[in-house]
């Protein structure tokens, strides 16, 4: 199998107050796994397509490659963006550039936290290191893999799905992005940041 579940860093418990263990055993073992399972079973279907010669659900199975790899890379993502010991404001050069492009830490997290709770149905809030225009940017990420341009680079994402906040928070959003700033993992962010900047494939993009 190429993809696989990885290990969290920290307990189930360990984000609590914020986000229940319960919450955080069904999504990483259950919701997690599922997109692992799929990403794996599509690009199962597409070997036997091209070893049969036959492509009648080529489309469905591309598909299914979009969504599920997008899961399991936007949840491997998440975990790692997240820290019992995170929350705050970000330290150097990430937090200079949020200042930079966003105008203050203040109007990045309003935007940032906006965008994320308007999301029409599922999907991600993503704060992304655009290497062509060389800039941070916001994204609305819907379902698993739609809405964002090619190449650009997630460094921060907020798992809108209902599955993410439902069972703690119910229909009340606000309160759910409110506590994802208390458990922030800005060391995370900040590496993300200079891995992207840095990135010699982000500078093939257009050239
Ligand atoms: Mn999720």
């Amino acid at each position: 199998m190429t993809y696989s579940l990885p290990e969290l860093s920290y307990d189930y418990q360990a984000l609590e107050p914020h986000i229940s263990a319960r919450i955080m055993e069904l999504h990483h073992s259950k919701h997690h796994q599922a997109y692992v399972d799929g990403a794996n079973n599509a690009l199962k279907g597409l070997a036997e397509a091209r070893e049969t010669g036959v492509f009648a659900n080529v489309n469905r199975l591309e598909k299914d490659l979009a969504f599920h790899l997008g899961g399991h890379v936007n949840h491997s993502i998440f975990w790692t963006n997240l820290h019992p010991d995170g929350g705050g404001s970000p330290e150097g050069e990430v937090a200079a550039a949020i200042g930079e492009f966003f105008g203050s830490f203040e109007a990045f997290q309003a935007h940032f936290t906006a965008a994320s709770m308007g999301i029409q149905g599922s999907g991600w809030g993503v704060l992304s290191w655009d290497p062509v225009g060389a800039q941070l940017i916001i994204q609305q990420l819907f379902d698993q893999q739609g809405n964002t341009a090619q190449g650009t680079i997630p460094l921060l994402q907020l798992d809108m799905w209902e599955h993410a906040f439902y069972l703690d928070y119910v229909n009340v959003k606000a309160d759910y992005v409110k506590a994802f700033w208390n458990i922030v993992n800005w060391e995370n962010v900040g590496q993300r940041f200079e891995a992207a900047r840095t990135s010699a494939a982000a500078t093939l993009l257009i050239s």
